[in-house]
């Protein structure tokens, strides 16, 4: 699946707030899918408006190529799993462990809802946090709904950037000369 330009590519929800302590400093930071600006009392709207955009660009580079805070190891995979579960999944599901596993063939990752297990690629560990975050909250629906029906993809796609993480897969795996399908991990 190409890319669908335009709608993986939404804006994100902004949360501009002001504070009248702040001076000069323009700060942002993501809480789920909210980015919230925090902007000094007296900017006036233009200037709101171009800090708005440039903050949104900056976070949007610096997060292309940051790694997951689950990549340090299986114990920081699972934390990322719960917080993620409760972030998109309104923390239904509940994995009972979330391992790094040897670069598989085929597969990014896998889930076994019968045992609430779940396995990573260590071919992930490397890449930015967005795209993982994308595998795991792909893995969480299983736990939840197995196969790849409207309900399971209407659980994942609460992830806004899952079409472009399935983007940045594909162009992974073709670049790799693998064959690992992106949406149907
Ligand atoms: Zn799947």
């Amino acid at each position: 699946m190409a890319d669908p330009a335009g709608a993986s590519r939404a804006a994100p929800r902004v949360d501009v707030r002001r504070s009248r302590r702040r001076r000069k400093t323009v700060s942002a930071y993501r809480d789920g899918d909210t980015v919230v600006v925090l902007l000094p009392g007296r900017m006036s709207r233009a200037d709101e408006q171009h800090w708005v955009a440039e903050m949104l660009r900056r976070l949007d580079r610096s997060e292309a190529r940051r790694r997951s805070p689950g990549h340090a190891s299986d114990e920081a995979l699972l934390a990322r799993c719960r917080e993620l579960s409760r972030l998109y999944l309104g923390g239904r599901a509940q994995p009972a462990s979330v391992r790094w596993v040897p670069a598989m063939r085929t597969r990014w990752g896998s889930a076994t809802p019968a045992e609430q297990t779940i396995r990573i690629s260590e071919r992930l560990r490397d890449v930015p946090g967005w795209v993982v975050d994308y595998v795991l909250v792909h893995e969480l629906a299983h736990l939840i709904v197995p196969g790849h029906g409207p309900k399971f993809w209407e659980l994942v796609r609460a992830y806004r950037r899952t079409e472009r993480a399935i983007g940045y897969l594909e162009g992974l795996s073709a670049a790799a000369g693998l064959k690992l399908d992106a949406d149907q991990l």
